[in-house]
């Protein structure tokens, strides 16, 4: 799915106000009929039909013919382009760049503010690859359905936003969070690469404790990442770790947390022996060398990303894991993405891909394109 930040530059107020009724309109229904937009865009009668065309057109929205009426519904490209009009209008993004990161389930795009300051826009794009085959155990989302992929990509990035504040409050080294709508965070830059593409560091010991050191102040602070390896651990020149990517942390009174804590140890073991071969008979463990200093997992929940959301977010999670559980044994045909068959040679694996576009950043290709024709050259 490719963020058209094009699409920003070509549309009235009408055709926002009724892309606008859409999104209103998805909140309690799978499908919204055409009825009910003509109805909360409240444009002269047969005024909101053309730009429902329109809007169609473009894939902001996309028709859905249901057995009982006919409607339509929020596409990705109409989420982003609200995201992105909510971020410009708040002076938080002025102009995209290039995308410099592909994941499972997000989009990482470099973006500019006003002034020329370059800032990362991630995108969630859950349900990208799962929700096709997902058909079962839908009750957390009983009313939801269809536009649930656009409720968990809100609840991801929500979640996202709100770990990354409070991380970055207690002095973890973390992006800095600058701003969030629906499924979109706007972060820091992290000038880095990720520990992945590293093959030397000058003192690999150092670096394993400084990692395992942070797995235990996290704990120590009521958190486990949850999906800490090399691939969200950036290094900084300095050889200072940067840790990202916080949709799936837990805190340690989840009734998982050693496990979850355990495989984020075992990850940052495995990678040291393969990578630097190097070995260390001393390893963290939550029950001893963990002593709860500070509740940041109360405090993300006080902050309105509330324990519901959390389970949500998790019963989505783990389905989604079961399915691809599922899936690397069954079947390897259908599970490809279902509608960003873009630029992305099929044979790349996603990590291939992320490096390729790093590297296209390192290479300095990062000039961001503005919204105007004429903000380009600045
Ligand atoms: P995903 O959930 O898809 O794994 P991540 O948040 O891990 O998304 O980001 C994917 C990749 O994008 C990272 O591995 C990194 O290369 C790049 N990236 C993400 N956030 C930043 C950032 N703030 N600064 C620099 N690079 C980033
Ligand atoms: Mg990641």
């Amino acid at each position: 799915m490719k963020l058209d930040a094009n699409a920003l530059r070509y549309m009235s107020s009408d055709e926002f106000r009724v892309l606008t009724a859409v999104e209103m309109g998805s909140k309690n229904h799978e499908v919204v009929p055409t009825s009910m937009i003509a109805h909360i865009s409240q444009l002269r009668h047969g005024g909101s039909h053309k730009i429902v065309g329109e809007l169609a057109k473009r894939s902001l929205i996309g028709r859905v013919q249901n057995a009982s009426y006919d409607g339509y519904r929020l596409t990705y490209g109409g989420y982003d382009y609200l995201a992105l009009k909510t971020f410009v209008k708040r002076g938080s993004v002025y102009s995209v760049g290039n995308q410099i990161g592909v994941g499972k389930e997000s989009d990482i795009y470099l973006v500019a503010d006003e002034e020329g300051h370059q800032h990362v826009l991630k995108l969630q794009r859950l349900g990208r690859m799962s929700f096709r085959t997902i058909k079962s155990k839908r009750d957390y989302l009983q009313k939801r359905k269809s536009a649930s992929w656009m409720y968990m990509s809100r609840l991801a990035a929500m979640k996202e936003f709100a770990f990354m504040k409070v991380l970055h409050e207690h002095g973890f080294p973390v992006p800095e969070p600058i701003d969030y709508s629906r499924h979109c965070v706007v972060m820091e830059l992290i000038d880095a690469f990720p520990l992945r593409q590293i093959d030397v560091v000058g003192d690999p010991g150092k670096l394993y404790n400084d990692l395992m050191a942070m797995i235990v102040k996290l704990a120590q602070y009521g958190l486990i990442h949850g999906d800490f390896n090399e691939f969200n651990i950036l290094i900084k020149n300095n050889g200072d770790p940067v840790l990202i990517d916080f949709p799936q942390m837990v805190s340690i009174d989840h009734a998982n947390a050693e496990f979850y804590f355990n495989r984020d140890v075992e990850c940052i073991r495995t990678f040291f022996r393969r990578r630097f071969g190097y070995e260390s008979k001393l390893y963290p463990r939550l029950s001893v060398d963990v002593n709860r200093e500070f509740s940041l997992d109360v405090q993300v929940a006080a902050s309105g990303f509330s324990k519901k959301m959390q389970d949500e977010l998790e019963s989505y999670q783990e389905e989604v894991q079961q399915d691809e559980q599922g899936q690397e044994t069954t079947d390897d045909e259908s599970d490809g993405p279902s509608d960003d068959e873009d630029s992305i040679p099929k044979d790349m694996t996603e990590e291939e891909e992320n490096e390729a576009r790093l590297l296209n950043l390192r290479l300095g290709n990062t000039e961001p394109e503005g919204f105007d024709a004429d903000s380009s050259d600045n």
